[in-house]
């Protein structure tokens, strides 16, 4: 390729260390293309003079869609002629991002033909993000992706493109089918999508288990995270083996968060009605221990990075959902999740911050979520927890109803 050779000595400094280098692959995608050779240039100025010289360019974006192409456009155009337009397409992700390497090798075929070359597999919504194209070519872009059965995914103030880990492909301890769920719901909420009507963007993420390989519970605004029912089984002559390789106590039992485990040398035992379904025990004695009973999810609500307000984990809104196919339960409890927030959430507040300022109580009842225990985050400061007269007339009723047939324990 014929293009001006930049001198880099800072960001050559990047290839050095033991992990692979972006500025290593920039140079090989330079080779073949201007724009990546640009980059290079462009990335060393804005080491140099430590500025940025990128700039809001105003909305691109592809026919009757309002999301999925992010506009990117330098400062320095006349002088990096190949980043002056460098705008970032984003391919909605297989579920748990499967490819064939045919189908990677079609996607990279067309971004060689109109972009830069430069990919980033994948970014943090879970997109497959394409980095660097101009504005002339977004339509031929999409025209060939979309005709081999690509779809552009979420952008703006709009659903972002849904994700989950590898679910039940290659996990047993998968609780639900996340797989299934996230192309369902990328079906479903196609609008919400493809075009931005939201206050500010919402992003579902799916883990099979609470060890939440996509991390949902700290970057989604809707976290599903699997879990069970019934009883942590436990096969005593395996953990008889494990203790010959591991301290039990301070590996395990020490490690609880609810302190639910005892093991007195000979014999485990697990108190379940106490036990968190944290996942720890059971990835750490694998061959031990095994879940038991009805599957389903937690949902969880309103993580983020922090803008408005500081960043937020999710919180528990609803402890126990069973998730299967056509999940109506789930879409209806969406659709008035959204409707709240669209009344009370200003521009640019996640539901999360909106739960914050509004109150989870009031945010509960126009769900119709029922308030419970599992909601509390923090005990004796969560102020949402208040009993109509109907409530307490029902607990009264049920305690004479106890007291009667002689159930009452307390
Ligand atoms: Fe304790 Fe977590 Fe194991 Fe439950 S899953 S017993 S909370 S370590």
């Amino acid at each position: 390729m014929a293009g001006k050779k930049y001198n880099t000595p800072l960001i050559d400094d990047l290839e050095k260390g033991p992990w692979p280098s972006f500025v290593t692959e920039m140079k090989k995608a330079a080779k073949k293309s201007e724009m990546s050779n640009d980059a290079l240039g462009h990335l060393e100025k804005c080491y140099a003079t430590k500025k940025g010289y990128w700039k809001h360019g105003g909305i691109v974006g592809v026919l009757g869609y309002g999301g999925g192409v992010i506009g990117r456009y330098s400062e320095l155009g006349d002088e990096f002629p190949g980043v002056a337009h460098f705008h970032t397409v984003r391919i909605n992700q297989p579920s748990a991002f499967f490819y064939t390497g045919k189908a990677l090798k079609e996607i990279c075929d067309i971004w060689d033909k109109y972009g830069s070359g430069l990919t980033n597999v994948h970014g943090s919504t879970g997109d497959l993000v394409l980095l660097g194209t101009k504005t002339e070519h977004l339509e031929n872009i999409f025209a060939e992706y979309s005709s081999r059965g690509w779809d552009l995914g979420g952008s703006g103030s709009a659903l972002r493109t849904p994700s989950c880990c590898v679910g039940p492909a290659r996990c047993e301890w998968s609780n639900y089918d996340t797989l299934d769920l996230t192309y369902n719901l990328t079906q479903e909420f196609q609008d919400e999508l493809h075009r931005p009507s939201f206050s500010y963007k919402f992003k579902i993420k799916s883990s099979g288990c609470a060890c939440d390989c996509v991390a949902a519970l700290a970057r989604a605004d809707l976290s599903i995270i699997g879990t069970w029912k019934g009883d942590i089984k436990i096969d005593q002559a395996e953990v008889k083996n494990y203790a010959k390789t591991m301290d039990i106590k301070a590996e395990i039992v020490d490690m609880c968060p609810t302190q639910c485990i005892s093991y007195d040398g000979k014999e485990m035992k697990i108190n379940n009605k106490e036990c968190s379904r944290c996942m720890h025990c059971i990835t750490k004695m694998t061959k031990a221990l095994r879940p038991s009973g009805e599957r389903g999810a937690t949902l969880c609500m309103g993580s983020k990075a922090p803008i408005v307000v500081g960043s937020l984990l999710s919180w528990v809104i609803v402890p126990f959902v069973k998730l299967e196919a056509p999940y109506t339960e789930l879409k209806d409890l969406l659709r008035k999740i959204w409707d709240w927030w669209d009344e009370n959430g200003k521009p640019r507040e996640r539901i999360g911050e909106v739960i914050e300022i509004k109150g989870m109580r009031s945010f509960l009842e126009a769900i119709g979520v029922a308030p419970q225990p599992q909601q509390v985050k923090e005990p004796r400061k969560d102020p949402f927890m208040f009993y109509t007269d109907e409530d307490m007339a029902g607990f009264k009723a049920k305690e004479a109803e106890e007291k009667k047939t002689g159930k009452y324990k307390f």
